[in-house]
This record gives structure tokens, sequence and C-alpha cells, in this order.
């Protein structure tokens, strides 16, 4: 049975190291574990909260409810074929080391998200994506626990409505389950994808010959790295925007006006713009205010400088959206959840 505690901070459990208290947290390790968590008495109206690897979410005060983070980490062969291989993963297992357990085994497929911080759980709800590859590409399928009547349900990825940062998960059934096993299909063979920015000018300099998904996944490591503020050392939730997508007929009468605008097809007749561009050109790359402020490297990063608070960081990004949405009409959607 799941212990829970009261009263627990979650300073070190979410990248921006926001200080806030849960008022009762469990860690259960199964799926039978959870269930019965689940199913125990509350006091009525308790909210539930899952909680990954924190890395994708923005504490803003204390959190009145339970909050579960799910360890379950194992990971199991469930199908083999000659060119694909179905891996079945726990929710909690952490994603990178998923990654780098892949590439030990040479299974192909997930290379370029390399070093997205958080757990597998928390990968579909918004198809996490990286250098030109997204979550979507290698998933089967997953189960999740209905956090309301404990009942287990599965979907198949088109069940899922992935999109660009976005799934069912993020959208029409936000905050009802907990995702507790993601099913992979990963590949004998790899399909490099090597045109996204620096992944090729990096491998040259590395001194790489025969490219491997492990010598992809350095590349990848080493140019986030470079560019990308570690939360360990700076507190942060990565990109705090979604890159906006707009037609492309405002593109076209955007890109009149400012013709260094970037754009990148998108869906059909969509074209998607840098926020962290819009974010540059608004004047914030690099600007502090108080404990806050937008990364001096990137701009789409929010960065929490040591003492920031949950509200102070969404005040600044309130800021960073009304300056972008009054030079070039667009209003940036934050991509971090916000608790
Ligand atoms: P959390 O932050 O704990 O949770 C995020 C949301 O998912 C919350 O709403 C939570 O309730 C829900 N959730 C978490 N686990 C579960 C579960 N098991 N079941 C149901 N709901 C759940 N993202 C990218 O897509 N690409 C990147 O390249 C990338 N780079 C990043 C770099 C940095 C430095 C940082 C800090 C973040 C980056 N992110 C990136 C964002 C983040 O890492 C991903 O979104 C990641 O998948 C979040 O995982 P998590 O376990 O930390 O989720
Ligand atoms: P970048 O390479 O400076 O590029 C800026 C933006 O332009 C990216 O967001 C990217 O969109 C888009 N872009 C660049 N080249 C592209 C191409 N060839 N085709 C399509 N779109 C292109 O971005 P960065 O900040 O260093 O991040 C590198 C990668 O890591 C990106 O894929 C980014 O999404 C991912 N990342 C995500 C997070 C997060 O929290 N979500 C944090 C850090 C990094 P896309 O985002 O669609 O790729």
């Amino acid at each position: 049975m799941a212990e829970i505690l009261e009263n627990v901070s979650l300073r070190n459990l979410n990248t921006f190291g926001i200080e806030s208290k849960a008022r009762y947290f469990s860690r259960p390790k199964t799926r039978d574990e959870l269930i019965s968590l689940l199913r125990q008495r509350h006091p009525a109206g308790l909210q539930k909260r899952v909680l990954g690897g924190g890395s994708n979410i923005l504490i803003t005060g204390d959190v009145d409810a339970l909050v579960i983070r799910y360890d379950d980490a194992s990971m199991n062969v469930v199908r083999e074929t000659d060119e694909h291989v179905w891996l079945r993963v726990g929710g909690g297992h952490n994603w990178h080391e998923l990654v780098v357990r892949c590439i030990e085994t040479g299974l192909a497929g997930i290379e370029n998200l390399s070093l997205i911080p958080g757990n597998v759980g928390a990968a579909p709800i918004q198809n996490i994506g990286a250098y030109g590859v997204e979550l979507a590409e290698v998933f089967d399928s997953l189960e999740a626990v209905d956090l309301g009547s404990g009942e287990v349900h599965s979907y198949r990825s088109d069940e899922c409505a992935f999109g660009y940062r976005d799934s069912i998960f993020k959208n029409r059934e936000k905050g009802r389950y907990l995702i507790t096993d993601v099913v992979f299909r990963l590949n004998r063979k790899p399909d490099f994808r090597l045109d996204y920015g620096d992944i090729r000018s990096t491998l040259g300099a590395m001194g790489v010959e025969t490219i491997t998904i492990g010598a992809v996944s350095e590349a990848v490591c080493r140019i986030r790295r470079s560019k990308l503020p570690d939360p360990a050392k700076l507190g942060n939730a990565g990109s705090f925007f979604k890159n906006p997508v707009v037609s492309e007929e405002v593109f076209e009468k955007l890109r009149a006006l400012y013709p260094e605008m970037p754009g990148y097809p998108s869906t059909p007749d969509m074209v998607k713009i840098p926020a962290g561009w819009l974010i540059e050109k608004s004047g914030w790359k690099g600007r502090r205010i108080g404990q806050t402020g937008s990364h001096e490297k990137q701009a789409l990063v929010i960065v929490n400088y040591g003492q920031a608070t949950g509200t102070e960081i969404l005040d600044l990004s309130a800021g960073i959206v009304a300056d972008v949405s009054s030079n070039f009409g667009i209003t940036l959607v934050p991509e971090v959840n916000i608790w």
C-alpha cells in the first residue's frame, strides 16, 4: 500500500525549483498500488494531480490536492519482428534513461529525443518532440488509470489525437488519467534525421565518419548542453510557450513587415513561427525582472534565478505575451502546464 504523506515540499520535484506544499503526496510503485490508493476514502472533493519529473509545470501556490508520483520504471519487450521491437515501459521510467537503454540495445527511433527531462508517462501528454522527431512516430499504445473511477483504459495511437506538442490528454481528457504504461514500436534499422539545425555540423565537428544512433544522440546532447540552461543549476521548464502556427496568408503579411522573420511549414497551408524569435524581437531576450527572466541564449526559456515564486514567473510571462501581441498580433500560448 502506498503511503500518503501530508504537507510535502515540492521544491525538489519541479525543475523550476518553486517552493510549494502538496496537501497530500503519494508514490505508488505498481498499478495495483495506484488503484488501491485511488479507491481509498479521501476527503470529499479532493482533487488528484499527477506529477512526473516536474519539468513541464509551473506551480503558482500550494497544491490543495493529492499529488501522485508514479514510480513504476519497468521495461519489457512485448513483441519482435525482423524490423521492429515493441517495448512496454512503466510511466515512472526516466525518459533519457530509456533513450540510453535503446541506444545500448541497438533500437532506433528516439535518439533525436535525447536529454529531454521528465518521465515516460508524461511523454504522450504533449507528444514530446525535438530536432525534427516526435514521440508519435514511435508510439504504439498506452494504458492509463482513470483518476476518478480507478478503471484502466487503453489508447491506440490513432485515438490520442497527437498534434504539434499536443494530444487528447492536454485537451479533452486533461487531468482525467494517470498514464501507467507506454508501448513503443522501435526500429532495428535506423532512419537517421540529420537535417535539423546543427546536427550534421556537430557530427562533423565530433569527427564522426560512420553515423550511428549513439553518435546522433551524442550530437543532440552536445547541442542541447550548449544552448539550454541545466535545470539543476538554473530553474526552468524548457520552452515556456508553444511556437505559434499561423496561416500562410498571415505569415506572408508579417513577412512583408519583417523580412527576416523565420517560418517553417507546419500542417498544410500553415506556418510555424519560432516563439523565441518573436520574444527576442520584442526586447525580452536575456531581460531579468527580480528573480526571473527570459534566458540569455534562448528567449523562449523563462528561468528562476533562485527565489522566484510561480506568480512572479506567471506575471513575467504575461508581460511577454502582451508585448508579442502588440508587436505582431500573435497570442502566445503556454506550453508549460500551470498548476
Ligand atoms: P511533468 O512536468 O511532471 O508533468 C507535465 C504534465 O503532464 C502535468 O500536467 C502532469 O499532470 C502530467 N503528467 C505527468 N506525468 C503523467 C502521467 N504519468 N500520466 C498523466 N499525466 C501526467 N519537451 C519537449 O517536448 N521537447 C523538448 O525538447 C523539451 N526539452 C526540455 C528541456 C528542458 C531543459 C526542460 C526543463 C524541459 C523540456 N521539455 C521538452 C519539457 C518536458 O521535459 C516534457 O514535456 C516532459 O515530457 C515532461 O515530463 P515530466 O515527467 O517532467 O512531466
Ligand atoms: P532552434 O533550433 O533554435 O529553433 C527554434 C525553433 O524553430 C524551434 O522551436 C523549432 O521548432 C523551429 N525550427 C528550427 N529548425 C527547424 C526545422 N528545420 N524544421 C522545423 N522547425 C524548425 O530551437 P532550440 O530552442 O535550440 O530547440 C531545439 C529543439 O529542441 C527543438 O525541436 C525544440 O522544440 C526542442 N526543445 C524543446 C523544449 C521544450 O520545452 N518543449 C525545450 C528545449 C528544446 P520545433 O520546436 O517544432 O522543433
